[in-house]
């Protein structure tokens, strides 16, 4: 399927375990991503079957990398390690989109022309043996590099950055950001929408996709945020995707859902419920990232 446009919403997961802060190891994020991350995927993809919503799961290989290697990370190789997610992603009755949040973690701002290679060739010699194709890409913290690379290896859709005046914001006062941040999730702003750009990289091309908002974890200062105004501000987003005819793209990683999870699944489920009838009333698309990925060519 081939979105170019119209009402749509897409959601895309960053799954990552501890490679996710691989340069900001502690005891507590090694305890978090050994035992709750798996039961929250199980639960995601669950909820996803009761409404049949696919979604982009953007999973950094080496989650699913049986190769030799890695022998003396800190912590219980559990805390870095789950093919068994993936393989219930690939096993599940929805057709969701497993697209890659790169090999090893890597800033791709940072790294040199053989890194980002050597990265690539990883990702795509572990999904040739997985039988994944490599359609849907999410750059590590968003840092955006090396994209004819990317583009070349066939990588057609590409995450970039929240839509809005957020990124505004960090972009240019960025010591404003996180206060700016928590603001945008508490005030009842609606999230911006988002529509599919085909850009040229040399003589490849790819997919630019912004996202919409993330869906903020519920720690420290942000559980301030009402759990009724995210709904409201998730919902009215998905009112304007079908009155305006543009995507909306939530995204979040499964720690997110660490702290206070039955918040968290209560705002998702009131968005799948919303989207499963809109959907079944005709009027709103549920797609993936790869969804988007026709509009390249
Ligand atoms: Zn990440």
């Amino acid at each position: 399927m081939s979105i170019q446009s119209g009402p749509a919403l897409c959601i895309s997961i960053d799954l990552e375990l501890m490679w996710g802060r691989w340069d900001r190891i502690d005891g507590s994020s090694i305890r978090l991503a050994e035992q709750a991350e798996r039961p929250i995927v199980r639960r995601l993809l669950e909820l996803a079957e009761r409404y049949d919503i696919p979604m982009t799961w953007a999973v950094v290989g080496r989650v699913f990398d049986d190769a030799p290697g890695f022998e003396n990370l800190p912590g219980p190789r559990a805390a870095w390690f789950a093919p068994e997610l993936v393989e219930a992603i690939q096993n599940s009755p929805v057709a969701h989109d497993i697209g890659s949040h790169s090999h090893g973690h890597a800033y791709f701002d940072e790294l040199s022309d053989a890194e980002a290679s050597l990265d690539l060739e990883r990702d795509l010699e572990l999904r040739k043996r997985w039988g994944i194709p490599m359609r849907s890409w999410v750059f590590p913290c968003n840092k955006i590099g090396h994209l004819e690379k990317l583009a070349k290896a066939g990588v057609a859709v590409y995450r970039t950055h929240d839509a809005g005046w957020l990124e505004s914001v960090r972009n240019h006062v960025p010591r404003l950001y996180p206060v700016g941040n928590l603001l945008d999730k508490i005030l009842p702003i609606t999230p911006p929408l988002v529509g599919a750009h085909a850009r040229t990289f040399g003589e490849y091309r790819a997919v630019a996709l912004p996202s919409s908002t993330l869906l903020l974890g519920r720690d420290g200062l942000r559980r301030l945020v009402l759990s009724s105004v995210s709904k409201f501000r998730w919902l009215r987003a998905l009112e304007n995707a079908t009155t305006q005819h543009k995507v909306f793209h939530p995204w979040f990683h499964p720690s997110n859902f660490y702290t206070d999870a039955e918040t968290q699944f209560s705002i998702l489920e009131t968005l799948f419920r919303a989207a499963a009838r809109k959907r079944d009333a005709g009027v709103l698309r549920i797609v993936t990232m790869a969804d988007f990925s026709e509009a390249a060519s």
